[in-house]
């Protein structure tokens, strides 16, 4: 969700960039052992450098509840993963996102309206009882507690797989959202047909412009939500990566089209594609589909290997670029004099069938 986020006071904005680091310094040396910052892969480096933890937004989930004694958490991510930090950690600590502005276009495409007009369309044609709702991470916490209160878990791109065969383990069918690609690789990854066993629920026609048929002999529904940045990726950048360099190994994300992953060398999640281009042989040469911040970073921090991005024409994620340096120096030093701002709290009504979504990820 993207919310308001009023303009920088002026004195904010008129920092350079120095003047801006050296004052998120003293504010944090300030804050000491009570804060902790946390940074997704994709925020840009000039964020990644004062970040505690840096990981993708399951790792981060874990990583925020290490220091229990601590008072705030600035997340420097986005308003899901604020969110899921605040529902996972003890009530004394504060989750500041710097920007409200830093949603996520792809946990936007789904919202609370659709999903429950979905399931009350299902209700009318099939058993929604032997349905399982399963929610990628990167989704609203109503979304998530919508799936707590329906037996069904959350999954991250670790471990969609297993999450996706425990759901059918306790149904006939699931229900995936909001992301269609990592739902689609999921299934073909378990063995299911993309045309046969997969539908495509568009919330916005009736029966999510499926024929009742469809929906009754179809295994997976997947909504049709997309990542704006790894839809971009394409077979044709893969067959241009491969003509300059026969011996490129192509990486992407699951959050890819289906085709671009079938045609990847290797596919999984951002931890995944980190840790496979760390392990590589010095030499190696990698083609990444993934956001353009950690490919650079990954090129910078292995220097021995030559590695690119798929796209040419790079595309950074447009809500986590929101994360600014100015925004982390303003509630920084409001924070450090006891103002906290932009504090994400999720309601108890809602935390509590959430936090049993994301508990039933941990177990997955
Ligand atoms: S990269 Fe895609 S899924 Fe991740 S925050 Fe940006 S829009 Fe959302």
């Amino acid at each position: 969700m993207s919310l308001y986020q009023a303009p920088l006071p002026a004195e904010f904005t008129a920092l350079s960039e120095q003047e801006t680091r050296e004052r998120i310094l003293r504010a944090r040396a300030q804050l000491g052992d009570d804060l902790v910052i946390l940074g997704h892969h994709y925020q840009r480096d000039e964020i990644i450098e004062f970040a505690d933890y840096r990981g993708d937004s399951y790792k981060l989930c874990k990583d925020a509840n290490r220091h229990p004694d601590a008072k705030f958490i600035v997340f420097c991510g986005v308003h899901f993963m604020a969110e899921s930090a605040d529902i996972l950690t003890p009530d004394s600590m504060l989750v500041i996102l710097p920007n409200l502005a830093a949603g996520c276009s792809m946990a936007d495409m789904a919202n609370q309206f659709q999903v429950k007009s979905c399931w009350k369309q299902l209700g009318q044609i099939t058993d929604t009882s032997r349905i399982v709702p399963v929610t990628y991470i990167n989704s609203a916490a109503n979304l998530k507690a919508f799936v707590g209160e329906h037996g069904g878990t959350v999954c991250t791109s670790t471990n969609a797989p297993s999450a996706v065969q425990w759901a059918l383990s306790q149904g006939d069918k699931v229900l995936f959202f909001p992301d269609q690609h990592l739902g689609r690789n999921t299934g073909v990854k378990l063995g299911f047909d993309p045309t046969e066993d997969m539908a495509l629920w568009d919330p916005f026609v009736p029966l999510g412009g499926n024929s009742v048929e469809k929906i009754q002999k179809s295994k997976f529904l997947l909504w049709k939500g997309h990542c704006s940045v790894h839809k971009r990726f394409t077979l044709e950048q893969i067959e241009q990566a491969r003509a300059q360099n026969p011996l490129v190994r192509i990486l992407v994300h699951p959050e890819c089209p289906l085709e671009v992953v079938q045609a990847s060398d290797l596919n999984g999640s951002t931890e995944f594609i980190i840790k496979t281009v760390e392990a590589s042989e010095p030499g190696s040469a990698w083609a990444i589909g993934t956001e353009i911040n950690l490919v650079r970073r990954l090129a910078r921090e292995n220097p021995d290997k030559s590695i690119d991005c798929l796209d040419p024409q790079i595309c950074p994620c447009s809500t986590m670029y929101r994360i600014h340096p100015s925004f982390l120096c303003w509630v920084l030093e409001e924070l450090a004099e006891g103002r906290p701002m932009n504090v994400i709290k999720v309601p108890e009504a809602i935390a509590a069938p959430a936090r049993k979504a994301l508990d039933q990820m941990l177990r997955v």
